[in-house]
């Protein structure tokens, strides 16, 4: 996913827009029922600071696996998921709403060119008329 959808080059506004679509991730992933809340909870400051800053933990993570201690060792209690897996996975739903969101916010704008082209077009039409009335 590239840059494209940072709406806003202020950094404070960009770090509100992030925490929004993070929190409606780390939301959806607290109530899924697929994570222990507490993973799902150390993974959002993760999550994060990756949609913010780019950085990611020194760890190969996928959504499958991690090299970390914690999923090597605790794959028994903590449901095969550690908080970096779960944090990978809070960015790239984050990065679809947001997505969502931009392409929405786009329709609307093109609808909304579309209803003004169209008001234009009447105008001109009924500019046409009248010059043809009094002409
Ligand atoms: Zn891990």
């Amino acid at each position: 996913m590239s840059e494209t959808y940072v709406i806003a080059k202020d950094k404070s506004i960009r770090a509100r827009v992030y925490a929004r679509y993070c929190m409606a991730a780390y939301n959806r992933a607290k109530s899924c029922g697929k994570f222990e809340i507490k993973r799902v909870h150390r993974a959002f400051g993760l999550a994060f600071k990756e949609l913010t800053t780019g950085e990611t933990p020194d760890y190969q993570t996928t959504m499958k696996s991690c090299t970390c201690k914690d999923y090597q060792l605790g794959k028994r209690w903590n449901r095969g998921f550690c908080k970096h897996m779960i944090a990978k996975m809070i960015v790239r739903r984050a990065k679809d709403y947001m997505h969502d969101e931009h392409m929405k916010v786009i329709r609307e704008k093109k609808a909304e060119e579309e209803k003004e082209r169209k008001r234009l077009v009447a105008f001109q039409i009924e500019l046409r008329r009248k010059a043809l009335e009094l002409g």
